[in-house]
């Protein structure tokens, strides 16, 4: 089974539900898609093994054999490529290596050349197979990193992917293909929009979803409403309790710091693996 767990906003509970998940049923893999801000190794604290570079191909342009056609800068929908009279200039950042420049080039002028975007980080963390992207810094292309960390999926087992908070393009590729995605959100008016951006998008995405409410003791009970009315199951209620909040403080896990959420979380596994099956 393959879980994302998402929320619309951020300071939810996302990674405390990811990796509390995974600790608590063991033998399966913990994959962190938050790229741009991975932070579930603070918990989980893994021993990396590998590292893997991720890049894109970027052109590069032959002066001596462009005779500035404007043919490739036409052809990029990215606006990645400028034709000048005496030169064309190549805007990595807006690159998406989709090599449509360098195939219709009439004269060959362009080569690639490798940019690179990241890394991607393999590991254990007691019996939890770690894998987490890195997005270099000011690179503004999370998507092809989260692919390569996708890629770590195996096909047998359980497979968590914490994706990055909000609804934007790397959090819909972190979500896409997973057999069921959790949402966790507080029951704050800025938890409940947010929570209705994100059930928006994976309802578009065809994945079956339950929501994980976190601090479910404070704010008000229209997210609790919002939920029935949907029929979006809640899955897992967690009060704001200051010991969770010490251990969080801490890089402590909530099934380390209060023993007892170990069955908790088990069963969340349970429901949402039934409802999965069904
Ligand atoms: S398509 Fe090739 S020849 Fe034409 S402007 Fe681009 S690089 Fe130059
Ligand atoms: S590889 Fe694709 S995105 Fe990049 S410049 Fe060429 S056409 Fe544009």
């Amino acid at each position: 089974m393959v879980l994302s767990i998402a929320s619309g906003k951020g300071g939810t509970g996302k990674t405390t539900v990811a990796v509390n998940l995974a600790l608590s049923i063991g033998k399966c893999q913990y994959l962190d898609c938050d790229v741009e801000e991975p932070n579930g190794h603070v918990f989980l604290k893994p021993e990396i093994d590998d590292t893997q570079e991720v890049s894109k191909p970027v052109p590069r342009i032959d002066e001596e054999k462009c005779t500035h056609c404007h043919k490739c800068s036409e052809a990029c929908v990215y606006h990645a490529l400028a034709v000048l009279p005496d030169r064309v200039l190549v805007f990595p950042e807006l690159c998406h290596g989709c090599g449509l420049c360098t195939w219709i080039c009439p004269e060959r002028a362009i080569t690639e050349k490798k940019q690179a975007l990241g890394v991607v980080e393999t590991g254990l963390s007691r019996d939890v197979e770690f894998v987490q992207g890195r997005l270099n810094i000011g690179e503004p292309m999370a998507v092809p990193v989260i692919r390569a960390v996708k890629k770590k999926i195996r096909t047998e087992g359980d497979a968590i992917l914490d994706a990055s908070p909000g609804t934007s393009c790397p959090v819909v590729q972190s979500v896409l293909g997973s057999d069921f995605c959790l949402l966790v959100t507080e029951p704050t008016p800025f938890g409940l929009h947010d929570l209705n951006l994100a059930v928006e998008m994976v309802r578009k995405l065809g994945i079956r979803m339950g929501v994980v409410l976190n601090r479910c003791d404070i704010g008000d009970e229209k997210t609790e409403s919002y939920c029935a009315q949907e029929n979006i199951p809640i899955l897992m209620r967690i009060p704001a309790d200051r010991r969770i909040a010490e251990a969080y403080s801490s890089g402590v896990t909530i099934v380390e710091a209060l023993p007892e959420y170990r069955q908790r979380f088990q069963k969340l596994y349970q429901d949402i693996r039934a409802a999965v099956i069904q």
